[in-house]
């Protein structure tokens, strides 16, 4: 097949460059297209084109850059079947669960436009009042991760054009097809300069983190280029959005449903082979039900069906690169190397990034497999007698990204929930998210927060005049 040619969004026109970057199917390992690999001198050009959009995007009225944002939203709803095709071939991830994404994308730029940010008026004394207005920041430089291309750029320019802002975004180089599609797919409709879509390759992210003209960060990615996006931040002291890594813990405590619960937490850990930044990366299993509901997960492990997500019948795909592979082989080959016990799956024998969804069964607390982030197809489950040993282990990380509590007890669960040190915490379901809702990382999990009011929010800056009559 003749690779794909994409072009860049600068200035609302197509952009492109001499040099190219390729760009693979996991599934295959072959080349599907050729993006561009911008430097500086189109970074340049699309953070001047933002500047001067700004100008004008952020004096026209709510209603219109809602009205925009939502048709954003409806032209990838349209366009839904071209957009998950090209997602399952550049990120892996099967073809439903590719298209469940794009639909998120959609939901989320419709529904993030009937949020409002109201003035605030406070009287103090007759005569006097204040009131408060946030106001748009100027340029966002918003940068995504490869796991969730599209739905994660849609959570930064659904409220970033909303409050007024304009951007110019940048697509991970493993991942920036889709992205850069949507970029053409919009582009006659969203006024020049407001969404400018970039791709490169790794020189291209800490270029603009370091660009002057550059007045607001939106990182999602990994917590060690966070601390590094949050340096380079500090030296203009650019506002800073950074959602990171995570390590959530699952609490199953004895009076749940087994089979249900088995088949919700397996879908919560292995979704997108794992690659989740919410993904139940640690179970903690009440002593009680230990065997039982590890043989309940073990059946699920051995019947998924790991290959090329585009193929019918496929639940899990590969790994997205192979960096991340070789992360995930080394946390296996640890787990091999201490002798903990194991329950394996079966994978395609192919040339992809393919991995079995493996269990671990009972690995100390102290483990490689408990203590890192593996983002990818192994859990451990690790059984627990008492409450407070279970939160004290939870609780024994540096992230706090989210947690989950199943139990059939709520107000129990709730106190549970209340003791995780974690932005988010679910209990009885898993990685539900809402354009409603605030989603903030705690600890190193993050910094600020996106979604919600708070999200929003979090793309203006307070302003208030005090009036005096
Ligand atoms: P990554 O940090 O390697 O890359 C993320 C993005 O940053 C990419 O676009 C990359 O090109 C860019 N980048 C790399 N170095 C940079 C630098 N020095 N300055 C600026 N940009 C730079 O992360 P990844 O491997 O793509 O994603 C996986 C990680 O993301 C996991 O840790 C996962 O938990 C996390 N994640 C978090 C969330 C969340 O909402 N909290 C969501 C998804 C993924």
């Amino acid at each position: 097949m003749a690779e794909l040619k994409l072009t860049m969004t600068i200035d609302g026109v197509p952009a492109t460059v001499g040099a190219f970057l390729e760009v693979r199917n996991p599934a295959t390992g072959a080349v599907i297209a050729a993006v561009p690999d911008a430097g500086e001198a189109e970074l340049n050009a699309a953070v001047a084109a933002a500047r001067e959009a700004f100008i004008a995007w952020r004096h026209t009225s709510w209603g219109e850059r809602a009205a925009i944002v939502s048709r954003i939203g409806d032209t990838i709803g349209q366009n839904a079947a071209e957009l998950s095709a090209m997602l399952t071939r550049e990120q892996g991830k099967p073809a439903d669960q590719a298209m469940t994404e794009i639909m998120t994308a959609a939901h989320w730029l419709r529904s993030t436009a009937t949020l409002t940010l109201p003035d605030r008026e406070t009287e103090t004394a007759p005569g006097r009042k204040h009131i408060t207005r946030y106001v748009p920041i100027g340029v966002v430089a918003a940068i995504s991760p490869w796991n969730f291309p599209v739905a994660l750029s849609a959570f930064k320019i659904a409220p970033a054009l909303l409050a007024g802002n304009t951007m110019v975004l940048k697509p991970s180089p493993f991942t920036p097809m889709t992205v850069l599609r949507i970029g053409e797919l919009v582009r006659d409709f969203v006024p020049a300069g407001v969404l400018n879509i970039i791709s490169g390759g790794d020189a291209l992210g800490p270029m603009m983190t370091a660009h002057p003209g550059v007045d607001k960060i939106s990182f999602t990615g990994s917590t060690a280029t966070g601390k590094r996006v949050m340096a380079a931040a500090a030296l203009g002291l650019k506002r800073l959005t950074l959602e990171l890594g995570g390590n959530d813990a699952a609490i199953i405590m004895p009076d749940v449903p087994i089979e249900e619960t088995a088949q919700k937490v397996f879908r919560s850990a292995f979704v997108n082979s794992g690659q989740v930044c919410i993904a139940t990366k640690r179970a903690y299993v009440h002593e009680a039900i230990y065997d039982e509901f590890r043989d309940a997960l073990a059946r699920l492990v051995v019947s998924a069906k790991v290959g090329d997500g585009s193929e019918p019948g496929i639940t899990h795909g590969p790994i997205q690169n192979r960096l991340q592979f070789g992360r995930v082989n080394d946390i296996v080959a640890d787990c091999e190397a201490h002798g903990f016990a194991m329950i394996r799956g079966e994978a395609t024998a192919g040339t992809g990034y393919f991995l079995p969804l493996t269990l671990v069964d009972n690995p100390p607390p102290e483990s490689r497999i408990v203590k890192e982030e593996q983002f990818g197809p192994i859990l451990p489950l690790i059984r627990f007698s008492d409450v407070d040993e279970v939160i004290a282990w939870a609780n024994d990380s540096d992230m706090g990204l989210a947690g989950t509590i199943w139990s059939r007890n709520i107000d129990a669960a709730l106190k549970l929930a209340d003791r995780m040190e974690t932005g988010n915490v679910w209990i009885n379901e898993a990685l539900a998210l809402s354009p409603y809702a605030a989603f903030a990382g705690h600890k190193q999990s993050g910094l600020g927060v996106e979604s919600g009011i708070e999200g929003l929010m979090a793309y203006t800056e307070p302003k208030t005049i005090f009036v005096s009559q």
